[in-house]
């Protein structure tokens, strides 16, 4: 048993796979608490041995609760977890989804998002009071709200605000960078937006974690140079779009 945490994810994993004959992803979420105890390369592995599942994405937590928030990792870790997600592709075991990943898969299936997320675009969340909000980490940013649905009489609903508060989010584009714009990470870049927790969005993406994002995608592009030098691109790109296949929609454009 790893933890009480992921004894509940497996718990659930259990309960879906018996459940549906289409179950082959896993997400769960990073704490502090699990970081003290576990890596992600372990509870990745816990849950590939255990569930066979051929996508496997473990995120950090969005919190500015200390004792929550996990430490974050170092840049010398960064080859590291590059080479695990490429071993893992070539042993034909499991897409390890996260921002080591996500370089690899957005550069073969040639998909570009210029906006960083699809918060209030084509993702919004609905209380179960009616309210709307374009994800669940802008709940009570009133700036931010959406509209309010009454489920009594749905025409009254006031379609500018929400589509004003949408407008707003599609103009938050890499385009409108001029960082953005000769950045070698920018076709594959996402960034959280609900994970600002300031309220001027646009002056707060570019931040020194460019620094790390734009490394990330050196290394991955890098090893792929030495994948096709050392012969072995043919197995690596069969086993990546084996693998990610119907997911690149899902992962390239809302991680
Ligand atoms: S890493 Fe920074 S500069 Fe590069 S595309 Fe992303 S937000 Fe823009």
């Amino acid at each position: 048993m790893l933890s009480i945490e992921i004894d509940a994810v497996a718990y659930n994993a259990k309960f879906l796979k018996s459940n549906t004959n289409n179950f082959n992803t896993i997400e769960s979420i990073y704490t502090l608490p699990a970081q003290k105890k576990y890596s992600k390369h372990q509870i990745a592995e816990y849950l590939y041995n255990e569930f066979k599942v051929k996508h496997i994405a473990i995120g950090d937590v969005i919190t500015e609760d200390e004792t929550l928030k996990v430490e974050k990792e170092k840049v010398q870790d960064i080859e590291k977890e590059v080479e695990y997600v490429f071993d893992n592709i070539i042993a034909d075991r499991f897409i390890y989804l996260n921002e080591y990943s996500l370089p690899l898969i957005s550069f073969f299936s040639k998909s570009y998002n210029d906006n960083f997320c699809t918060t209030g675009i084509s993702n919004i969340t609905i209380t179960a009071s009616g309210d709307i909000w374009p994800c669940q980490l802008f709940i009570g940013r009133n700036e931010y709200h959406m509209g309010k649905i009454d489920f009594n009489d749905i025409t009254n609903f006031d379609f500018k605000k929400f589509n004003k508060v949408s407008d707003n989010f599609y103009k938050i584009k890499k385009s409108r960078f001029s960082e953005c714009q000769k950045c070698i990470a920018r076709y594959w870049c996402v960034k959280c937006l609900g994970a600002i927790q300031k309220n001027n969005l646009e002056e707060n993406i570019i931040t020194s974690e460019c620094i790390n994002i734009r490394k990330i995608t050196e290394i991955v592009l890098e090893k792929l140079g030495y994948y096709i030098l050392n012969g072995n691109f043919e197995k690596l790109y069969g086993n990546l779009r084996k693998t990610t296949k119907g997911i690149e929609d899902k992962f390239l454009n809302v991680v």
